[in-house]
């Protein structure tokens, strides 16, 4: 992924930036739009998972469509040119003014998860004298096997209406004037490795479709299964685009579907994750009592993965590529003032030194968009592979103005 001459362009740069590879994003957007189309299923890329224009930009010109979870969202998809009839928005508590933006640009679909929350849509959108397309956000209680802060889709969770409560929310619903009821929505949670809970979730959905049929007579226009596909963040080159076809074939394979029914995807991570790595120089080494740390540049004001959830990323030294002995043990840490400042402990380098550059990698999602400024600490700076000119005539920029 770092070849010599990208190697001495990044040099030259002032550290940390995270630096993005638009051709892995080119071939996965690729890859997953055959995987997609095969099966004529919606991907509305999940743009929490990274916002930034140029990727926005690309992803646009696919043809992929937006998921949403605040009212900014929505506005940056559509000022990004997506078309709203290809925007959902998601989230657990929607403002009022965000309700009424949304309202506005007529989404393809409110994803609401509480009866609370519909009952405002429902009076804003007799307000607006629009009739407002809600999915039902449901909660399938399915262990996502992942990070417990990455679950959404079990009953100690806030996220979704539990099933116990779908006659009566459907009930209430069709009570409403305004609303119009067009799907269901899952979302059972982030960074899910196996197929195993979507297995589940198909069959889930497909029981929930039974009930919603033989007791109401409803089939939903679509059936929104959510994103949270996982990538594979301890051996990153085996695997820079996810399996997309194994995922929707799975899909396929386990969910009946009924007559004109569409099926949506909401893909964050899967889809960006692999494109970016943070770019760091080594400041210090600095010898513990049992122990050296590599004290970097980036810290968790540029990437708060490690410390907000504990995250692994493969951590690379670039400037020593073709080291054949790794046997030193480094603790990386950044330079805030946090014990949590932490990117990973006991990695295992070649020997290394101040000004080294280190890649800390498969930080596409979930990495710049969740960039901090605490201690006044400047934002990282961006890099686009396909924007960098080689240009042999650059002379070395000091980093000191
Ligand atoms: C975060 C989120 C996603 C995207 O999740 P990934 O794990 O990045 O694919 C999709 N849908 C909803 C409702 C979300 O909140």
């Amino acid at each position: 992924m770092f070849t010599k001459e990208l190697y001495q362009y990044f040099i030259k740069k002032e550290t940390p930036f995270y630096y993005y590879d638009m051709e892995l994003l080119r071939e996965s957007l690729e890859k997953l739009k055959q995987a997609s189309g095969k099966y004529n299923y919606e991907v509305h890329y999940a743009i929490k998972a990274n916002a930034n224009d140029y990727i926005l930009e690309m992803i646009k010109n696919f043809g992929f469509g937006a998921d949403c979870v605040s009212g900014n969202e929505v506005k940056k998809a559509v000022e990004t040119g997506i078309s709203p009839e290809k925007i959902v928005f998601s989230g657990v508590g929607k403002s009022d003014n965000e309700i009424l933006y949304a309202i506005d640009k007529s989404i393809f679909s409110f994803n609401s998860e509480s009866i609370e929350e519909i009952e405002v849509i429902n009076e804003w959108g007799n307000k607006k004298h629009k009739i407002v397309p809600v999915s039902l956000r449901l909660n399938p209680d399915i262990d996502a096997i992942t990070h417990k802060y990455l679950t959404t889709g079990l009953p100690e969770n806030k996220f979704g209406i539990p099933l116990q409560f779908l006659d009566n929310v459907i009930q209430n619903v069709q009570q409403m004037e305004n609303i119009k009821l067009v799907g269901i929505h899952f979302h059972i949670g982030s960074q899910i490795r196996e197929l195993s809970p979507y297995i589940e979730l198909c069959e889930k959905v497909n029981s929930i479709q039974d009930v919603l049929f033989e007791k109401y007579k409803i089939i939903p226009d679509h059936i929104n299964l959510g994103g949270g596909l996982g990538i594979n963040y301890e051996d990153p080159d085996s695997e820079l685009i996810p399996d997309f076809n194994n995922f929707f074939g799975t899909i396929h394979q386990h969910l009946k579907l009924r007559k004109n029914q569409k099926i949506h995807f909401e893909l964050g991570r899967s889809v960006v994750g692999q494109v970016g790595s943070l770019i760091s120089r080594v400041l210090y080494i600095k010898k513990g009592l049992n122990k050296n740390f590599m004290i970097l540049d980036a810290g968790m004001t540029d990437l708060i993965r490690p410390a907000l959830y504990g995250a692994q990323h493969k951590i690379q030294n670039i400037s020593k590529p073709e080291a054949q002995i790794i046997n030193y043990k480094y603790d990386v840490v950044g330079p805030v003032c946090e014990s949590s400042d932490s990117f990973d402990d006991n990695v295992m380098l070649p020997m290394t030194s101040r000004g080294d550059l280190v890649a800390i990698r498969s930080t596409g999602a979930y990495g710049e968009i969740m960039v901090s400024q605490y201690t006044l600490r400047d934002k990282p700076g961006t890099l686009y592979s396909d924007k960098i000119k080689f240009d042999k005539s650059i002379p070395k920029k000091s980093n000191l103005k």
